[in-house]
C-alpha cells in the first residue's frame, strides 16, 4: 500500500526545502522527495553566496515579493538563530540609461527603495576602476544570502515540524490518482492530495509541455585571491554589478572567512547571462582556460587589485524561461493540484523564502495575498 501525505514536494533544494518547511509548520503531512543530498552541488544552488537586493532592475512588479522575502529570511533568522541574510550593501555601476541603472532607479523611485548617488567613488570604494562616464549606484539595504545554509537550515525546521524527507530518492513518475497524485520513485510509491513541483533544472522532466520554453544553461563561478586581502574582505567592500559587458553584466561578493563560511577561498566573480544550453544530467564540469579568461579580465578591469591568482572555478546551473521571469503557478488541467515553480533564470534564490510560502498555500488551496499574476504559467502553454 502506498503511503499518504497531504502534499508532497518533488525537489528538495532553493524553492523545495522552504515549501516543506511552510507546509510542515503549517500541520500538513509533507513529503519532500530529493534525488541527490540536501544540499548538493549539482543543480542551481552551490556556491556559498547570492545577492539579494530590492531595487529590482529585472522589474519593479518582482518588489513586493521581495519585500515579503526580505520579511521572511529575518523571521526565519530569528526562529533559528542562524543567519543567513548578511547586510553589505549592493554597489551598482553602469551607464545612466542601461538595463541595469535604469532598471534599478525605476523600482527604486516605484517603492520608495533607499538608494545613494555615489558621484565620487575613489573616495567611497578605492577598490574599483570605473569609467568615468559610468553612473554608480548604492543599495544599502542589499547583501547576500548563504545558500546550502538556508536550504539546510529550512529542511532542518521541516524535520522538526514533523516533515518527511528522503535523500538519494529520485522521482520517476507522476500521474494523478483519484483525487489526488501518485508519486513514483526508485524506492516506492506515494500519494498526496497536492503536488509540489520544484525540481530546478530538471523541471521539464515533470512538466513535458514545459521542456520547449525552459533552457537550462551552464554557469562558471570563479574565487580568486586578491593580490591585497583586507580591502575586499567582508565589512570592507559591499557586493556589486557592473553592466560592462556585452550581453550581461558581471558581479561578485566580499571575501569571506572561511572559519564562518566554509569554502571556496576568495573573491567570488561571475557573469550574468544565460551561458552555454546543456543537459542537466551531462554538464561537463571542468572549466575551460578561456571561460577562465573572461573572468579574469573582468576581475582585472573592475577591480585592479582583485587578481593576484585563480583559486577556485566551478559551474552552476541557470533554468531560463524565454522572458527570464519565473513560472509560479498551478499547472493547467489538474484541478489545482500541482504547484509549479521553475524557470528562476538565475535570480531566484532571494526570493526562495517568499516561493516557498507561496507555493505551500497554492498546494493548500489558500488564497495568495502576493501579486503573483505576472509569473502565471499561461505566458509559455495553455494546457498540459
Ligand atoms: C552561478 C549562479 C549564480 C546565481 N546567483 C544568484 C544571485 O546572486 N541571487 C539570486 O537570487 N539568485 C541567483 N542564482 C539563481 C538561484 O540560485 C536559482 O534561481 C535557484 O537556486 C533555483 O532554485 P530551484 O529550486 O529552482 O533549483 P534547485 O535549487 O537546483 O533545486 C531543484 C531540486 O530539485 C531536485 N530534483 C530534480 N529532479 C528531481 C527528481 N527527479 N527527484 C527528486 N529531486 C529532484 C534537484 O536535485 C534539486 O535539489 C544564481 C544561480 C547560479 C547558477
Amino acid at each position: 500500500m502506498s503511503k499518504s501525505f497531504d502534499a508532497i514536494v518533488l525537489g528538495v533544494g532553493s524553492m523545495g526545502a522552504p515549501a516543506c518547511y511552510y507546509l510542515a509548520s503549517r500541520g500538513y503531512t509533507v513529503l519532500g522527495l530529493e534525488q541527490f543530498d540536501i544540499p548538493h552541488d549539482q543543480g542551481s544552488h552551490a556556491g556559498q553566496s547570492r545577492i539579494i537586493r530590492k531595487a529590482y532592475f529585472e522589474h519593479s512588479d518582482y518588489v513586493p515579493l521581495l519585500e515579503r522575502a526580505y520579511a521572511n529570511w529575518k523571521s526565519f533568522e530569528q526562529l533559528t538563530g542562524s543567519q543567513l541574510y548578511f547586510p553589505t550593501g549592493l554597489l551598482y555601476a553602469g551607464t545612466s540609461d542601461g538595463l541595469l541603472l535604469k532598471g534599478v532607479k525605476e523600482s527604486a523611485a516605484r517603492f520608495n527603495i533607499p538608494l545613494e548617488s555615489i558621484s565620487a567613488i575613489k573616495d567611497r570604494f578605492h577598490q574599483f576602476n570605473l569609467p568615468d562616464s559610468y553612473e554608480v549606484m548604492f543599495e544599502p539595504d542589499a547583501g547576500f544570502l548563504t545558500p546550502e545554509r538556508a536550504i539546510v537550515t529550512y529542511a532542518e525546521q521541516a524535520l522538526v515540524a514533523g516533515a518527511e524527507l528522503h535523500t538519494k530518492e529520485p522521482v520517476l513518475e507522476w500521474k494523478p490518482e483519484g483525487s489526488g497524485i501518485q508519486v513514483k520513485t526508485n524506492r516506492g510509491v506515494y500519494t498526496s492530495q497536492s503536488l509540489v513541483i520544484t525540481a530546478g533544472p530538471w523541471a521539464s522532466n515533470f512538466i513535458p509541455a514545459l521542456a520547449p520554453k525552459l533552457k537550462v544553461t551552464r554557469q562558471v563561478i570563479g574565487w580568486v585571491n586578491p593580490k591585497q586581502r583586507a580591502p575586499f574582505q567582508l565589512g570592507n567592500f559591499p557586493c556589486w554589478m557592473v553592466d560592462d559587458s556585452q550581453p550581461g553584466m558581471y558581479y561578485g561578493f566580499p571575501v569571506l572567512p572561511v572559519g564562518k563560511f566554509g569554502g571556496p577561498i576568495g573573491l567570488k566573480v561571475a557573469h550574468h547571462y544565460p551561458g552555454t544550453p546543456v543537459n542537466p544530467d551531462q554538464v561537463n564540469r571542468n572549466v575551460s582556460t578561456a571561460e577562465e579568461e573572461l573572468l579574469v579580465n573582468a576581475i582585472k578591469r573592475i577591480l585592479p587589485q582583485g587578481y593576484g591568482s585563480t583559486h577556485t572555478l566551478k559551474t552552476c546551473l541557470y533554468t531560463n524561461t524565454p522572458d527570464e521571469n519565473f513560472i509560479i503557478d498551478y499547472l493547467p488541467g489538474y484541478d489545482n493540484r500541482v504547484a509549479i515553480a521553475a524557470g528562476f533564470s538565475g535570480h531566484g534564490f532571494k526570493f526562495s523564502s517568499a516561493v516557498g510560502e507561496v507555493l505551500a498555500d497554492l498546494a493548500m488551496g489558500k488564497t495568495i495575498n502576493l501579486p503573483i499574476g505576472f509569473l502565471g504559467i499561461n505566458r509559455f502553454m495553455t494546457s498540459h
